[in-house]
This record gives structure tokens, sequence and C-alpha cells, in this order.
């Protein structure tokens, strides 16, 4: 991260990491660290802790480590050159203006600029086809069919894609190189390989989808008659990521603060749905998942969600997605599921139908909906709502039914609020109230004690020659380049715990450079980063050549056990062998090198 004789790297070498991170945490001195309580994850007795002199971080309850900026960049949620700005700012280190644009950087801001008037001339285009041509009135009726007249039309800057296939591509080509076009998502290549390009939407309605600055920079785009795929957007393209984009976000943001909650749908024509019925806080996923970067754009402007996705399968899997990714967001988060509607099938006869939030306000008017987006339940109501349909009249329906509700239980900040949950969830699905309190609070237990540590990083621990030896490789500067040379040679690491810590070592010592731990941490598996700041912060006596050859011939040592094991397995295996006097010399050979050893 931090280049040699960068500014990054000034501010790392001139930054006082106790200091920097001591603003977040009261810290103490304790040895030769300091130790504080962990601002990553609840706890009563310290066991986080700041190398002055290494200048990292470490906590042993939940594993997080790293550098000051990676502090930074944790604790205040930000991206790297934010957290680097506040590093130099907190330490007092002036920060150098940043430097004119490399022509590579200009080139791609020229390309953004292009790419967002291409689009902008594309929306022109769709909505001229729409208001005047033959075709476009076709569409026109199609809208009108469901319930868009000509205001919403304008409003939402709805418009046709042609069915010429090559109608939009003629428009833009006079004006944009061939590459751009194809960049743009707008156009298409031939599938064949061929050269020929054509207009990726064709006979469909278009609706234009915004950043949050509202400039257009995709399409979505539903098919008019039974064209497949019945809606298909635009591809991910140098101005519009799937997951950084919310649609409606950009006319909602007022909204948003005043009412201080979203209402969140899945596709734009519920949003244009709810929105016209005098609800502008709306915003729509565009897919069936909200991902992680659309909740912290909207968690600018509101913590407060009301998810009302689709009721069917699908939208019943996002929508329980959605929730766990908003709790672990801290927001406050509601469901509406839409009752299924009666609605008169082409026989006479009622048929039930699941109801997105358009089909419901197009039925049951924008009344009914107001007053069930206002009474919309608590997401833990839902959920237990959920998990009632599952089949409660055996012991193992009703665990799975709890381990169903447990993981989001768990996410309740508040220890009062998840008792009452617990209340609430016993009644409501007819359990024992104390078996389901046992397995909330182990549940919550492990909430406090290590909701982070993933299964994978709870290891074997390394033994005492391999701590000895990766602390000596990080440290040891009178011998770590020799030792680094002869664990290569032997291959002595193969196969250990270690192993990925060993080989990122031995080659940054072997590289020649003074070594960084940090850097060699970066290159590291959380598991294994972990195991080496472990190793770091042990209390050390010196660490001398001698220990080094004693850990070394340790080493040595299990490494024939293992060749013995596996000789033995393959005598074993196999008495007939035509090989087994090799084997039984080979055998004879390595007994004799673990009795030398010992
Ligand atoms: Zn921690």
């Amino acid at each position: 991260m931090a280049e040699a004789g960068s500014f990054a790297e000034r501010v790392k070498q001139q930054a006082d990491i106790v200091r920097v991170i001591g603003e977040y945490v009261r810290l103490k001195k304790s040895g030769q660290n300091f130790t504080g309580l962990c601002p990553f994850h609840a706890e009563k007795s310290p066991s986080f802790a700041v190398h002055p002199v290494k200048q990292i971080y470490h906590c042993f309850g939940c594993g997080v480590g790293g550098d000051v900026f990676k502090f930074v960049m944790e604790m205040d949620k930000v991206a790297f050159p934010e957290a680097l700005r506040i590093v130099a700012e907190k330490c007092g280190i002036a920060i150098p203006r940043t430097k004119a644009s490399s022509p590579e950087e200009r080139k791609e801001n020229h390309q953004r600029t292009l790419l967002v008037e291409m689009h902008r001339e594309a929306q022109t285009f769709f909505v001229q086809q729409l208001g005047g041509t033959l075709e476009g009135k076709a569409a026109r009726a199609y809208l009108e069919d469901r319930g868009l007249d000509k205001d919403a039309i304008a409003r939402f800057g709805i418009g046709y894609a042609p069915s010429g296939g090559d109608a939009l591509l003629r428009f833009l080509k006079a004006k944009y190189k061939e590459p751009l076009l194809i960049e743009s998502g707008l156009v298409s290549r031939d599938q064949s390989g061929g050269a020929r390009m054509y207009d990726r939407f064709r006979r469909r309605i278009t609706f234009p989808i915004a950043n949050d600055s509202g400039k257009i920079v995709a399409f979505g785009c539903r098919a008019l008659g039974d064209d497949q795929p019945k809606y298909l957007n635009s591809p991910e393209t140098p101005i519009y990521s799937k997951s950084n984009v919310l649609y409606h976000l950009d006319r909602a943001k007022e909204a948003l603060r005043r009412a201080d909650f979203a209402v969140l749908v899945e596709g734009y024509m519920d949003a244009i749905a709810v929105a016209r019925a005098g609800i502008s806080n709306v915003v729509a996923s565009c897919g069936t998942s909200l991902a992680e970067p659309q909740i912290k754009l909207l968690s600018r402007f509101t913590k407060r969600v009301i998810v009302n996705y689709d009721p069917d399968t699908a939208g019943q899997l996002a929508t329980e997605r959605s929730i766990s990714l908003l709790l672990e967001n801290d927001f406050e988060v509601r469901v509406l599921a839409l009752p299924a509607m009666n609605l008169p099938g082409g026989d006479g006869a009622k048929y039930s139908k699941n109801a997105d939030p358009d089909l419901y306000i197009r039925e049951m008017g924008v009344e009914a909906y107001t007053k069930l987006l206002k009474d919309a339940p608590p997401y833990v109501d839902y959920l237990i709502g959920r998990a009632r349909h599952m089949d409660l009249s055996t012991g193992e329906g009703k665990l799975r039914a709890v381990n169903f509700l447990l993981p989001y239980v768990q996410k309740i900040p508040n220890r009062l609020l998840r008792s009452e949950w617990a209340t609430r969830i016993a009644q409501q699905l007819r359990l024992e109230e104390p078996v389901l309190r046992a397995a909330l609070s182990k549940a919550a237990a492990e909430r406090r004690s290590g909701l982070r540590v993933a299964p994978e990083l709870v290891g074997r621990a390394a033994k005492p020659a391999e701590r000895r030896l990766i602390r000596m490789l990080a440290e040891a500067d009178t011998f770590r380049h020799e030792l680094a040379q002869r664990l290569s040679d032997a291959g002595l690491c193969s196969g250990l715990e270690t192993e990925k810590v060993f080989t990122a070592l031995i080659a940054a010592n072997l590289a020649g450079a003074p070594i960084e731990t940090t850097e060699v941490a970066t290159s590291l598996e959380e598991r294994d980063r972990r195991m080496l700041f472990e190793i770091l912060f042990e209390e050390s006596s010196e660490l001398t050549w001698e220990e080094a050859e004693s850990c070394l011939e340790s080493l040595q040592n299990r490494q024939t056990e293992r060749a013995l094991a596996d000789v033995q397995r393959s005598i074993e295996a196999n008495p007939a062998s035509a090989e087994m006097r090799s084997l039984l010399e080979k055998k004879q050979e390595l007994m004799r090198r673990l009795a030398a050893g010992r």
C-alpha cells in the first residue's frame, strides 16, 4: 500500500500509532505494548493491543489487526485515501496538493464524460421514439394499460427503444467512435464475433436510471411483447455499477431526509408506482438483492427502511438477505409483505395473486397501501411470521424455526430488546421459553466473543519452534537472512500449519529489502495474518542463532517423523509390493536419522 518514497510511506513513518488509536481507545501501557478495550467487539477486559515499535495493532479477542491506516479505515469506515488524510492531519503532517492527474486519468475522465453525454442523447432519442412514432404509439397504449399516463411518462422520462435493430446506433454513430459505443452498453456486437453492431435494447419500454447526482448512467428496459428476458438492463460500464446505484435516489433525497425512512422496493415499476402514490421517499435496488454499497449510499440520508419486496419465494429470500445486511449496517428495519389479492380471472372465476407494490396500488388504491406501510411490522415480527409457516409439530421442525430466527435476533444490539423478542418468539412458536433463552444467550455470547471469527480461523495453534522461527524471520536482523535461506533450502516448512506465514516471510527476507511486517501481513489471508500478529505480540526473550539451530532441528525431526509415517503406511498397504525391500531400507534410514537427531 505504502509505496517507497510516497506520501503514504512518509505518513506511516512519522505517524505515531499509539497517539492515533489513543484518540479512539483508552490505552494503557502494559509491558512493551499498550492495551485497551477493543473498539471492534464488545468486551469487559482488554484484549486489544497496540505495538508502538512495530506500529501495528491486534485484537486477541476478535482477531482484527493491521497498521494505522487499516485502523482508521475500519473505525471511520473510509477508504484508504481518506484514512491517509485523517492520519496525516492527526499527526500534523502537511498534505501535498493533489498533483495534476495523469494522462490516463484524464483520458478516463474524458471517456466517462462522453458516456454520460451519450446516455443523455439516447434518452432524448427514446423519449422521441415513444412520443412520435407509430411503434411508440403501441408502447404508449401498453403503458396506459398499466396506469401510466402522459404525466407519469414525462415525470419519469419513460421512452421506447424501437424494434428496427440499429435505430439508436445510426443516431449515435455520427458522433461517437465504435469502441465507445460498445463500451456504453447501449450497442452490442454480433454474437458470432462478426463486426456487425446492433442496438442492445429493441422493442422495449425504456426507464432511465440515474446515479445519485441525477445523471443518467444506464437504462432498465421492459419487453413490450412476450420477448425474453422480460427485463433487460444496461451491463456494468465505466459509469454504471449495479451495486452502486439505487433507482430514484436522486429524486428521493429530500423526502428521505424529511421522512427519515426509505421504502425499499425491487424494481423501477414499483418505485414509480409508490412515488406516484405520493410517497417520494422510495428507492429500488434494481435487482433481487440489496448490495452493501447501496446500503452505504442510503445511509447518507436515513438509517430506517421499510422493505417491500415481492412476496414470491425469490422476493422472500431477497428480503431476508437484505434484512441481514441492513441490520449489520445498524439500520432500523421494518418489512411490508403485501397480502395476496383475489383478482378476476379470464373465465370469470377469481384467482389469487401475489402482489408487488405496483399491482397492489393499482388494484387496491393509494390509501390502502399507505395504511399497510404505516402499520408495517418490525422485521422480527415478519420473520416470526415466516417461521410460523414452517412445520412446528415436531421437535426438529421447531429447532429449524429457531435456527432460522436466531441469526437475526443475535443482531439486535440491545439486550432488553433481545429479551423481549425471545418472549415474543416463545409465545408465537409455542416454544418453552427457558430452552429458547438458553439458545439465545449462547448465541449472544458467541456474538460478544467473536462474531467476526470465522470457523476456519480456529486452526491448530502453531508449535513453539514454529513461533520462535517466525519471530526470528521478522526481527532477528543479524541472522534472519541466513535463517530464511536454510529454511528455504531444506524445504522444512511444507505441510506445516504455519506454511503460508513462513513462505511470505522467507520471500520477504530473500528479496533483500528491509522487512516490513505489515506489508507481509497484507499479503496473507485473515487466518494467517492473525497467527503472525499473535506471534509478533508475544513477550520475547533474546533471539539467538543457537536457539534458531535447535528450532530448525525440531522442524527437521518432525519432517522425518512424517516421512517415516508415510513409509510405514506404504509398507502396510501392500505387503507383497516389489518395492518392499527399498521401502524397508528407507524406513531403517529414517529411523537412524531420527535417533541421531534426538
Ligand atoms: Zn476485538
